[in-house]
């Protein structure tokens, strides 16, 4: 149906996917840089660059809405793009004065003696992503560029060999394929420059990792986080307090983790963090963080309070060796689209932020040379690799291959590689896919092949419907659904018998359900509840036998992650 419709086009100089982090930050600095550039240029009699026209687009109805992130940022990144960031209002909760790392046993808590390194946050700024998105949103704006919200990047526009920019992706589609009364063709936006900031498992990052052969030395891992803001007793809540603990004897089989920040008005950010690469087809990361509530202290903590928010994300685990190359002609990757989360501090907003300048300053060279092909869109790559967001990554390069080791090997390694430069036993080490990880049900010893049952109260521990009412999440039931599931006769025969649907378990939104087969009694057939999902990409990860894409469903649907 696409080839045959007449398209609106626009033709922008830069065009930014996605209103996160990375692109806001890299859209801000493009312009105050261009302006510093003219300035000296003007002084010393050269030609002056025209100001570009920038364009950022954003799949969440508004900026910030899909926004979910633990939240505590390391404040390098923001002082750079903008010293005076305090003065100017940033959406700051607290800044962190205590930084504990608490190990939960059966009967409470203890706090660890030393605080690893990794998780020594006193001076981070506890924030809001959702509302830093939407204040950096404003300084962008401020600057020059433009930012439309509700408009999902579907497809990259290739030339050649060279990207040329992105088409948005149609509306008002029934959910046979057929065009409704409100349908309206996406658009095509040409750009001199494309920079994909779609943050995690980005669709169109995605599409050009694999047309243009961009992959890292390893594949990359991930974890899903499940978040939730609670409003607590105000007598337990302590500003400026950060978190990071782990669950024993739990850690010694599985590899997990959890946080805790005070935000203001009394809320908490609560997550729990599930790596993506399981051994167990009943892995359930939003099972696990409801389990991990029941926690006597964290019991206590949440006594009497009250459930705000919950959301789920995936974050990219991969680190140096995952990263993919950072540039084509035409199009560049910024922040979690490229691997730049830092999973050993659990922190990804000031790599975001940094890349997002980095390759503002490249931009910079291209409009100034007129070339937007890889001879001077490279330079963000040389750039990185002079910044010290390449020295962190160095650093912590080992921590992915070394956790996909297990517990063992990880905690033997982890002390060696703090005092050898992030090297430990072994540098450069390979990884697999987490998904190849997950094993059969016929390959587990006989008491783990059926899942644990466990009863949520509703007071403490909710089941995923209820929660993803807290989510915000809403999407048109009549259009096609976004999560494309290639072969769904393998989820009712050969998934059923091997794993037995681990959709089921993985999916943190109940999007994913067998239900009975009235047309072949005795099988059951996947329903997908679409309009439940609140964008995580879990399933475009964890699914044993790869065949579920997620692709982005219409522009301004999704979850609605205020104050997340
Ligand atoms: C559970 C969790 C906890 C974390 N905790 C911390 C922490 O405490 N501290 C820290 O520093 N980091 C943390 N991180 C990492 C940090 O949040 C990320 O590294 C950072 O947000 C990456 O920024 P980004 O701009 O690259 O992407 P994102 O913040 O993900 O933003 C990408 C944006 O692009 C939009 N988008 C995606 N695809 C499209 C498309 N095709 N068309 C249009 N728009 C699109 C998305 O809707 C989104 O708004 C955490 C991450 C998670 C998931
Ligand atoms: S359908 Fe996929 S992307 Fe959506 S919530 Fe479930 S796992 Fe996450």
């Amino acid at each position: 149906m696409s080839q045959a419709i007449e398209r609106e086009t626009m033709e922008v100089d830069v065009l930014f996917v996605g209103a996160g982090p990375a692109t806001l930050a890299s859209a801000i600095h493009l312009m105050n840089q261009l302006e510093a550039f003219n300035r000296s240029a003007e002084a010393a009699g050269r030609s002056p660059i025209e100001p570009p026209t920038v364009l950022v687009i954003e799949k969440g109805a508004e900026v910030g809405d899909h926004m979910l992130s633990g939240g505590v940022m390391n404040p390098k990144a923001i002082g750079e793009l903008i010293p005076d960031f305090v003065e100017q209002g940033f959406p700051t909760e607290y800044v962190c004065d205590y930084a504990g790392f608490w190990i939960f046993h059966p009967k409470g808590k203890i706090s660890a003696p030393m605080v690893p390194p990794n998780f020594q946050k006193k001076g981070y700024h506890v924030v809001s992503l959702n509302k830093v998105a939407k204040w950096l949103a404003e300084r962008a704006e401020a600057a020059g560029a433009e930012v439309y919200p509700g408009f999902a990047g579907d497809e990259l526009l290739i030339e050649g060999d060279r990207v040329v920019g992105v088409r948005t992706g149609d509306m008002g589609i029934d959910k046979n394929g057929q065009p409704k009364g409100t349908f309206t063709p996406g658009m095509d936006i040409f750009a001199k420059v494309t920079v994909l900031g779609e943050g995690v498992r980005g669709s169109l990052s995605k599409q050009l990792i694999e047309r243009f052969g961009l992959q890292g030395v390893n594949p990359q891992s991930f974890e899903t986080g499940i978040k939730e803001i609670w409003k607590i007793d105000p007598k337990k809540h302590r500003p400026g307090r950060v978190v990071h603990g782990l669950a024993f004897p739990k850690i010694l089989k599985e590899f997990h983790g959890m946080w805790l920040y005070d935000m203001q008005d009394d809320l908490i950010s609560y997550g729990f963090v599930t790596t993506l690469n399981s051994e167990s087809p009943h892995c359930d990361p939003h099972l696990e963080a409801q389990k991990f509530k029941t926690n006597p202290w964290m019991k206590n903590l949440l006594e009497g309070a009250e459930l705000v928010k919950y959301g789920a994300k995936v974050i990219p685990t991969g680190g140096l060796y995952a990263q993919p190359k950072l540039y084509t002609d035409g199009a560049l990757l910024i922040g979690d689209s490229a691997s730049m989360c830092n999973a050993q501090n659990l922190a990804g907003i000031h790599m975001a932020i940094k890349t997002g300048m980095l390759a503002a300053e490249t931009i910079i060279d291209a409009l100034e040379q007129g070339d937007f092909t890889s001879k001077t869109l490279g330079g963000y790559a040389e750039r990185y690799r002079n910044s010290w967001a390449y020295t962190e990554h160095y650093q912590a390069r080992n921590f992915a291959p070394s956790a996909e080791k297990g517990i063992a090997y990880f905690m033997l390694n982890e002390p060696l590689r703090m005092i050898t430069g992030g090297r430990g036993l072994k540098d450069d080490m390979r990884t697999e896919p987490g998904h190849s990880m997950m094993k059969k049900l016929s390959e587990l010893p006989p008491e783990e092949r059926e899942k644990e049952p466990f009863e949520f109260d509703g007071v403490l521990t909710f089941s995923k419907e209820h929660l993803v009412g807290f989510s915000g999440t809403a999407h048109e039931a009549d259009q096609p659904p976004h999560l494309v599931v290639a072969d769904t006769d393998l989820c009712s025969t050969t998934c059923a018998e091997e794993f037995g649907n681990p959709c089921e378990n993985f999916c943190p939104a109940a999007v994913y359900e067998m239900v009975p087969d009235t047309a072949n009694p005795g099988r059951k057939k996947l329903f997908i509840h679409h309009e439940n999902c609140v964008h995580c990409k879990t399933c475009d990860i964890a699914d044993p036998y790869q065949i579920i894409t997620w692709t982005p469903p219409e522009g301004g649907e999704g979850p609605s992650y205020d104050g997340m």
